[in-house]
């Protein structure tokens, strides 16, 4: 049986991961706020809308919704498996990795992390649905009069959501996400699991 790779290994090398010089390599970026944006590299756009946090080690796009750790950046651009991923950056942060065959990444981790990334995902969406939507005027107004800054309304992922409970079962499902997945997420009711109220 193939070893898994243990979660601490892993965690090691992300803290000694520079994220902004990995993605750097492949997207110019330029600060602004608490991010770094620049073009998207999974989808086209003429003005940035791909953040890089170099706080959380993370990456989203408010544009395609993609989003995740360096390694799954790596994996996405270069076409790595999630060992591949890890072994290339273990080596650039100097990092030891036990031997053995770690085909197999940890499930638990796996399950974790791609619960976080439908998290970011579906923040993100909220929010770029409260920046963009036209039936959010109104949400966008009230947050004016409620003097909410821009800047604290997006370190926030502050969001709106379209009145119909079901609208974002229907949105994660045309995106793949398996019924399965989506009810160990937690985002919607047992008794009605296609709806988040
Ligand atoms: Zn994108």
């Amino acid at each position: 049986m193939a070893a898994r790779i243990p979660p601490s290994v892993i965690d090691e090398i992300n803290r000694k991961t520079d994220i902004l010089e990995v993605i750097g390599q492949y997207v110019k970026l330029s600060p602004k706020g608490n991010n770094w944006w620049g073009l998207c590299p999974f989808h086209s756009e003429k003005t940035p809308s791909f953040s890089v946090n170099p706080e959380s080690n993370l990456y989203f796009c408010f544009g395609c919704q993609k989003g995740g750790s360096v390694f799954q950046f790596l994996m996405e651009t270069d076409s790595l498996s999630f060992p591949e991923a890890v072994r290339a950056l273990a080596d650039k942060a100097g990092v030891a990795i036990p031997d053995g065959d770690w085909n197999v990444a940890d499930d638990s981790f796996r399950q974790k992390k791609a619960l976080e990334e439908l998290y970011r995902r579906v923040s993100g969406t909220f929010h770029w649905l409260l920046l963009n939507h036209p039936h959010a005027t109104v949400a966008r107004e009230y947050l004016e009069a409620r003097g909410i800054l821009p800047e604290t309304r997006d370190a926030f992922l502050l969001g709106w959501a379209p009145d119909d409970g079901y609208w974002l079962y229907r949105f994660l499902r045309e995106r793949d996400f398996s019924p399965e997945f989506l009810a160990q997420s937690g985002l919607f009711v047992r008794k009605n699991p296609r709806s988040c109220n």
